[in-house]
């Protein structure tokens, strides 16, 4: 096992072609691991694990591959770019310490960069920035500094200058170690190391310009430093890289290098910079969790010494290994073969074989301690979010928060002898992927589906067909409509059947009010004198919850709602739980109905950039859609748009803006938050479904 302060448990985090894939391949390479040099445009890169992931070029799934340089384990968790997958990048945040944000040297800082650098803010995970794609016509290192200053609110320290741009593209200044690294013109895209060189004249006056610079901002943070700068004393590179790393992880500084991936270009200087400024498990705050019985705030520290935890941050069914779970072990050592407890499911679990991906290879082990990241076989119930401990000193670990879907589908197998093999292919898919829901309906007799968006359930309806050889047929997709009230109301529910033998009687009186977005289902007891005996109460709070599943205006669940259960009576002989869950389920049915009822829709934040000319044909098309236009913004000769649409108007959305503008404008969008739908709408909905 390698010493905690070596390892480095990061990701690439970009937007979706800003060249993360090829960065984590060149790394991959560079630090020796990988075998055969891949590249993302012949399909064929080491990350991208799906086949259908290589024709669609998007990372879908967060595996993580281990790589070593210097003296660092690097474990790199795989962070999807494509903002339809929202909750593969919460995930793989969850479980890193920092990371690398890759960026287009040309098209600097993007709309969606933007969505994962606020993820990434929300997690507080400290981060470097590779401008990458310097060779390209147009790239900018100057702008693309002033963009993550201005759109991302970043603070970025370049420890690094380019020497030219685009076809003059040669090397880098070292800010840090005043010298040049000049890459090699004719390497044909291999692993070569640049090579060392003085500053060259002409680059002089700049760089010293860009070193005073890093030398103010690296000081600032350190009041040692600050005398020492002010006091016009030398401060050693030592000293520098040290204020700078604990800088860098209390993220007030974002370092930034740059390079050209695909030639292979300041890859090893990246690499680097990783092992230098990227924080090590020890240094982030110590896992939080509470306590599995009393609810108690605990903390886990990264140390092999304290009792074992870990979580589960992703699932992976192999065709050749089987069922296999990534997790990060917190605290304690995990050893294969041995007895662990999940405290989520609240059950015994062995752990089988344990291993390491080294790119396209796996290293088997007996043991991982505490920081670092593994897979294991054998866990039959342990579920992406789960925590795993010591069954002796259980405590359970913040777990990640997964959005609902917002829209359905109905499945079915082309062949009626596949109905069993698509419920096992399907329970496997969600198993993976906890947005992934499916459900049987009994009324329809249909298998549903529900996901975060269109190329979400396209992504898996297209892996039931490659991985698990299954024709279906699908419908229209749906949306998901929820229900909400609006006001307090009161009803009684009374359910009582006196005819021939033992009858049924339960009777409540129920009060509900609209709770807190995000609230969910509350229940609250108010009965006092034991108007209802205590035995039957449990029996209410499942009436209650199970009339919310089916709301009283279009029959979609109703969310944030609290039931107070505030008066009844009952039978001595006749009442029983039963009589009182579906006495619950009357009394809130019918408090519902007089509580101001509506219908909620999913909203969308969506995102179209495009060339200007088409902004009258985007913006009249979104009008028509029920958009809410919230920004537009002029970048060169493009045209950002940010609206809010409600998800019902998107279906079918890309096909138009590619005929509105001719396929030269491009979207995206993801879940913003469920709005009121208006009353003639809500109409409609209604009297469809
Ligand atoms: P991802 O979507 O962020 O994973 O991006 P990819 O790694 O798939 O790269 C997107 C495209 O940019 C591919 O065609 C790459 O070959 C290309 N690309 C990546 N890095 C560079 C680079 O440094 N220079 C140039 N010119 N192209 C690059």
């Amino acid at each position: 096992m390698r010493i905690m302060e070596n390892i480095r448990n990061m990701g690439f985090i970009a937007h979706i072609d800003a060249g993360k894939t090829t960065v984590t391949e060149r790394v991959l390479f560079a630090s020796g691991r990988t075998y055969k040099l891949g590249s993302v445009d012949d399909g064929n890169t080491v990350m991208d694990w799906m086949d259908q992931e290589r024709e669609r070029g998007i990372t879908i799934t967060a595996a993580a591959a281990t790589t070593y340089w210097r003296d660092c384990q690097i474990n790199i968790i795989d962070t999807p770019g494509h903002v339809d997958f929202t909750a593969e990048v919460e995930r793989s945040l969850r479980v890193l310490d920092g990371g690398v944000v890759v960026f287009d040297a040309v098209a600097g800082v993007q709309p969606q960069s933007e969505t994962v650098w606020r993820q990434a803010d929300r997690y507080h995970v400290p981060r470097i920035c590779f401008v990458n794609k310097m060779d390209r016509v147009g790239a900018n290192f100057a702008r693309t500094l002033d963009m993550i200053r201005t759109r991302l609110k970043g603070n970025p320290v370049p420890i690094q200058l380019p020497m030219g741009t685009d076809a003059t593209f040669k090397g880098v200044i070292d800010l840090l170690e005043q010298k040049a690294l000049v890459f090699p013109q004719n390497n044909n895209n291999q692993n070569i190391l640049p090579q060392e060189a003085p500053i060259p004249a002409e680059y002089q006056a700049e760089t010293e310009i860009y070193r005073t610079s890093m030398i103010e901002k690296i000081a600032e943070t350190d009041d040692a430093l600050t005398t020492k700068y002010l006091e016009g004393e030398t401060i050693t590179l030592e000293e520098l890289r040290a204020a700078l790393r604990k800088a860098t992880i209390a993220n007030l500084i974002v370092p930034v290098v740059c390079g050209s991936a695909l030639r292979y270009w300041g890859i090893h200087p990246l690499l680097d910079a990783i092992t230098y400024y990227l924080p090590s498990p020890l240094d982030v705050p110590p896992a939080k969790g509470m306590d599995v019985k009393t609810g108690a705030p605990l903390e886990r520290p990264a140390s092999k010494d304290a009792p074992f935890s870990a979580l589960a941050f992703k699932v992976v069914t192999d065709a050749y290994t089987g069922r296999m779970v990534y997790f990060r072990v917190y605290s304690g050592v995990a050893k294969s073969g041995m007895n662990v407890y999940n405290s989520t499911k609240v059950g015994r679990e062995r752990m089988g074989r344990m291993m390491r991906m080294i790119a396209n290879r796996r290293e088997d082990l007996e043991e991982l301690g505490a920081g670092d990241i593994g897979a294991t076989v054998g866990l039959k119930n342990t579920f992406t979010g789960d925590t795993l401990c010591d069954e002796g000193a259980p405590v359970l670990l913040e777990s990640i928060k997964f959005p609902q879907p917002v829209i359905s589908v109905a499945v079915e197998p082309k062949s009626r002898g596949d109905q069993e093999k698509l419920g096992d292919a399907l329970s496997k898919l969600s198993e993976e992927d906890p947005t992934f829901i499916r459900h049987f309906d009994e009324e329809t007799g249909q298998t549903i589906v529900a996901g975060m968006g269109e190329l979400h359930l396209e992504v898996l309806m297209e892996r039931l067909r490659r991985e698990f050889g299954l024709q279906v047929n699908q419908g229209r997709p749906k949306v998901a409509y929820r229900e909400a009230i609006t006001q307090r109301a009161r009803a009684e529910g009374r359910f009582i059947r006196q005819s021939g033998g033992r009858g049924q009687y339960g009777d409540v009186w129920v009060e509900i009010e609209p709770a807190e977005r995000g609230a969910g289902f509350i229940f609250e007891n108010k009965i006092v004198g034991g108007a209802i005996p205590k035995e039957y109460i449990p029996g209410v709070e499942a009436g209650a919850k199970s009339a919310l599943e089916n709301g009283v205006v279009a029959g979609y669940q109703v969310i944030d709602v609290k039931v107070i259960l505030t008066d009844g009576s009952y039978h001595e002989v006749d009442s029983s739980e039963m009589a009182f869950r579906a006495a619950g389920s009357i009394g809130v049915k019918e408090a519902m109905r007089r509580a101001k009822p509506v219908l909620l829709e999913p909203v969308m934040l969506v995102e179209v950039i495009s060339p200007s000319e088409f902004l009258g044909e985007i913006l009249g098309d979104l009008n028509g859609r029920r958009a809410q236009i919230k920004n537009m913004e002029a970048q060169a000769s493009t045209q950002v748009i940010t609206a809010d649409v409600p998800l019902a108007q998107m279906f079918g959305y890309a096909t138009d803006l590619r005929s509105l503008t001719q396929g030269r404008a491009s979207y995206t969008m993801e879940f913003g938050h469920y709005a009121e739908v208006p009353p003639q709408l809500a109409a409609d909905v209604a009297k469809k479904s």
